[in-house]
């Protein structure tokens, strides 16, 4: 049993990983635990949000799932921050959770090159000197052979739920957990941590009031994910989500049991996502609020079972029956499944290459939560890098890696293997330098093209976007090249678009690209593209809003692109240099990087270390 590539899990990670290797030629396997819990949603059922919707446009215009199946099985959709900038605006959807597994386990099934298989992975199968991965074992004893492993395990490496005082083995609630694994992983020499997650419980949708609850509906026109789903068609049912709060009677509860909370009594060592606090954190850290807002979501599109976003917690059942009891609307609600938390097995992900291939086992890839990330879409996008990445290697290729100024999957993966990271990461607009270029709606533009080159997207696709660059460029080019004069009829015209006068000719791009011009406003004023698509009259005036910024951005990357070709001097001594840490020095003098972007590339060696080495060359060479 030969495989070019096994990927081990079929959570997020996997799903691409295995569908990128499978589309890219590879003779593929997918082992997971459970075929049918492919694809499940461990925790809340929706896909994107605030960076995270730019995570998935990413993935999707490079040929990935998530997109695809989340307009196939989205049940409400909005695009959060919608008053706000493109730049900032992150598309989300509550999803049917179950269909969107059943979506996703088909695809897996019904991929050519791609094999799938239920099973624990229990141990690599390496070479002479354990310097590479060669082949898998499972716990029934199966062997396979592979040229590359890519490892997405989630939360399941030595995963231990705690419910209060309880405490079991699990990868998730009542899955079994991976035993084995990460244990070798460690004696591989990779440095293995313990991290920690929670969810909260969910209830029967039949017993709460939704009387008591504000409805909270998604957008009235929604807004596909996946730039392959046709817009003109997308007409989802929008279901509707409901608020609530917590009350000082909720918060009583929970401080009242602190010495219950095994978050507290030390009972739980991990560190959890800072972002994404239990309740019990909210309340202790947060001790002056007296109130927390709580979403009811719906798991699935038959609605019988919500999932209380924003309560996420690990107390005894007791008491979280009691704290749910006390909130408006659930007085009476009946639970399907209580809240826990997780603790698990994560290995460093400086311990990886940009590749995501690990540094000490050649062959060996890692994805997903396993890198210390939180969140299906962080996950979703590193599983795609390894998986072509693996592909590529077997072709004698150059590894695929995407640049800070590219996409926030680039900035992602970066962050993760140059920095690391304690705590579980999840992306955020403000990590990404070159968010204005980074914009969720033009990831398409920024990436199809790498899409294509892999294989992964089709002729017809890139022809599509293609036409898009290029007519968008032209326009852009036009309204750069034209002026806006102050003649009568064109004072008239911004009096009638109810716009602010200008006394001196501007730039036709300076009009447009006012914050306060709408597309209804466009053939007006750009007559000459008036035939258009309204979808690409949208898209020229996000152009015209954001060039000037734009243009300064690239400007500030073709600096930054110019230093990092800097090289550093043979004898650099990076000991006597304040600001850089022993580990940093250490690191320098042992590898002497020949220029500052070969010393950017040095695990460890972070922008502020460079900015400090660049700051130093430039000091000496004035002397
Ligand atoms: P997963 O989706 O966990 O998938 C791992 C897959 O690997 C599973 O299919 C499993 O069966 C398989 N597997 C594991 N070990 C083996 C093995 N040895 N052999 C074969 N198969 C194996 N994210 C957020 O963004 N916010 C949250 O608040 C949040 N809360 C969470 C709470 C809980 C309780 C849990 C469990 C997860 C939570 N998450 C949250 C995280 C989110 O679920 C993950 O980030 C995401 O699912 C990670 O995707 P993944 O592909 O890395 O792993």
């Amino acid at each position: 049993m030969k495989y070019d590539v096994i990927v081990v899990g079929g959570g997020h990670a996997g799903i691409e990983a295995c569908l990128a290797a499978a589309r890219m030629g590879k003779k593929t396997l997918l082992i997971t635990m459970l075929v049918e819990q492919i694809g499940a949603a461990s925790c809340n059922p929706a896909i994107g949000g605030l960076a995270k919707g730019h995570l998935v446009r990413e993935l999707d215009a490079l040929g990935g799932e998530m997109g695809l199946c989340t307009d196939a099985t989205g049940i409400q959709f909005r695009v959060l921050n919608a008053s706000k900038g493109a730049a900032v605006q992150g598309s989300r959807a509550q999803i049917d959770m179950d269909k969107y597994r059943e979506y996703m386990r088909e695809v897996c099934h019904n991929t050519q090159n791609l094999e799938v298989y239920q099973d624990e992975v229990s141990k690599l199968l390496l070479n002479d000197d354990a310097t590479q991965v060669c082949g898998l074992e499972t716990k029934l004893g199966e062997i396979f052979e592979a040229q590359k492993v890519i490892i997405t395990t989630g939360t399941f490496m030595r995963g231990l739920i705690h419910i209060g005082e309880k405490t079991y083995d699990a990868g998730r609630a009542w899955e079994l957990p991976s035993s084995t694994l990460s244990i070798q992983l460690k004696e591989l020499g990779l440095n293995v941590g313990r991290l920690k997650t929670g969810t909260p419980a969910r209830i029967d949708a039949k017993s709460i009031d939704f009387a008591k609850v504000e409805e909270h509906g998604g957008d009235e026109k929604p807004t596909p994910f996946s730039f392959r789903t046709d817009k003109s068609t997308f007409n989802p049912t929008q279901y509707p989500c409901y608020i609530t709060y917590t009350n000082l009677n909720t918060h009583d509860t929970i401080s009242s049991n602190f010495d219950r909370a095994p978050l507290f009594t030390g009972q739980i060592q991990g560190s959890g996502p800072r972002y994404c606090p239990s309740i019990e954190d909210k309340v202790n850290r947060f001790a002056e609020r007296d109130r927390h807002q709580l979403f009811l979501e719906p798991q699935t599109s038959v609605c019988t079972e919500y999932y209380i976003n924003g309560l996420s917690t690990s107390l005894p059942i007791d008491v979280q029956k009691q704290m749910i009891h006390s909130i408006e609307g659930l007085e009476h609600a009946k639970i399907v499944r209580y809240g826990y938390a997780i603790e698990y097995d994560y290995v460093d992900p400086t311990e990886l290459k940009h590749s995501l291939e690990t540094k000490k086992v050649k062959n060996l890839y890692h994805a997903g939560q396993i890198n210390a990330t939180t969140g299906y879409e962080e996950a979703a996008a590193q599983g795609m890098i390894a998986g072509i990445n693996a592909a590529l290697s077997i072709d004698g290729k150059e590894p695929f890696v995407l640049r800070r100024d590219e996409a926030y999957i680039g900035v992602l993966i970066d962050d993760l293997v140059t920095k690391g990271t304690t705590e579980p990461y999840r992306m955020f607009t403000s990590r990404a330098e070159y968010r204005l270029l980074l914009r969720e709606e033009s990831a398409d533009m920024r990436l199809s093209h790498y899409g294509h080159e892999l294989g992964l997207i089709d002729d017809e696709t890139i022809e599509k976007v293609n036409f898009k660059v290029k007519t968008i460029n032209e326009a852009v080019e036009y309204m750069k090249s034209e002026w806006f004069t102050s003649k009568k009829e064109n004072l008239e015209l911004l009096e009638k678009l109810g716009q602010d006068k200008i006394r001196d000719q501007v730039l036709l791009i300076d009009i447009v690209g006012r914050n306060t011009i709408a597309t209804s406003h466009f053939d007006e004023l750009v007559p000459a593209c008036k035939d258009l698509d309204t979808y690409l009259k949208e898209q020229i005036i996000i152009e015209a809003k954001y060039y000037r910024y734009v243009e300064k951005q690239k400007k500030q990357i073709d600096k930054m692109k110019r230093m990092m070709q800097l090289k550093i001097p043979e004898n650099f001594a990076y000991k006597d240099i304040p600001g850089l840490s022993n580990e940093a020095v250490e690191k320098l003098e042992k590898f002497r990087p020949p220029t500052l972007f070969n010393a950017g590339e040095i695990s460890g060696i972070t922008p502020a270390a460079v900015d400090i080495i660049h700051l130093h060359i430039n000091l000496l060479s004035k002397k």
